[in-house]
């Protein structure tokens, strides 16, 4: 399987890509999570893309676009891969598909998660990351067992920078922009499936498999 899960920050891309990926057996490749490993590592490509995500804005394509080419040069992805927040505009839509279309190995399909705009910013402005495996949980609708720790691997929860109100606004604005063209690229792709993303995680999670096998059986 190879999916590119497409939808606004807070839409619970992460959150689901972590059901998917475990459900399909493939690695999920979430580049704001590479950002901030790096980040946290304090390597060069983590400083760089602090000052960006900091305000909100998207960090440059030559620097993502090659993290990206690196990241699927892995041995890995050879039964697929889920990616999440990337593509975030068509130029990246682009590279991604020529990196794919030289293996011979194109998208199967781009799950677009909708939800509308309240549910996003509070989903946004409750989220708690993990600081060890930035797993997401939510202060009132997806609370750890205890507080501040994370319930996979006991690390500290933390609220990002970024999820702080004034760079919501500024990062749904860059969605509106930059990213929602994307998905009229993978509807000319052929291979763009949406579906409701509220209810449980594990509601969600059961219709998003739904809608893929029923998808991929057609396709
Ligand atoms: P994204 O990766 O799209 O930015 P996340 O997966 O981090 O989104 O989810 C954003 C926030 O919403 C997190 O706090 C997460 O716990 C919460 N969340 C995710 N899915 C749901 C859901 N189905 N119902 C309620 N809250 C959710
Ligand atoms: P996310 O964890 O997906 O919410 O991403 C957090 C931040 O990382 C974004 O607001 C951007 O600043 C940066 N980022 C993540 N993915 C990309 C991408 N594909 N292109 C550019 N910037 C990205």
């Amino acid at each position: 399987m190879r999916l590119v899960l497409v939808g606004p920050p807070g839409a619970g891309k992460g959150t689901q890509a972590v059901n998917l990926a475990s459900h399909f057996a493939i690695p999920h490749i979430s580049t704001g999570d590479i950002f901030r490993s790096n980040l946290k590592a304090g390597t060069p490509l983590g400083i760089e893309a602090k000052s960006y995500m900091d305000r909100g804005e998207l960090v440059p394509d030559e620097v993502t676009n090659k993290m990206v080419k690196d990241r699927l040069s892995h041995d890995d992805v050879k039964p697929g891969f889920l990616l999440d927040g990337f593509p975030r505009n068509v130029a990246q839509a682009d590279v991604l598909r020529a990196i794919l279309a030289e293996k011979g190995t194109p998208i199967e399909a781009a799950l677009e998660l909708l939800v509308d705009k309240n549910e996003i910013i509070n989903r946004l402005s409750g989220r708690r990351t993990c600081k060890n495996c930035q797993r997401a949980f939510h202060i009132q609708y997806e609370r750890p067992s205890k507080d501040g720790v994370c319930d996979g691997c006991g690390g500290d929860l933390y609220q990002r920078d970024d999820d702080k109100e004034e760079v919501i606004a500024r990062r749904l604005e860059v969605y509106g922009e930059q990213t929602a063209p994307i998905i009229d690229f993978y509807v000319r792709d052929g291979v763009l499936l949406s579906i409701p993303a509220i209810g449980a995680v594990d509601e969600v999670t059961k219709r998003a498999i739904d809608a893929l096998s029923g998808f991929r059986s057609k396709n």
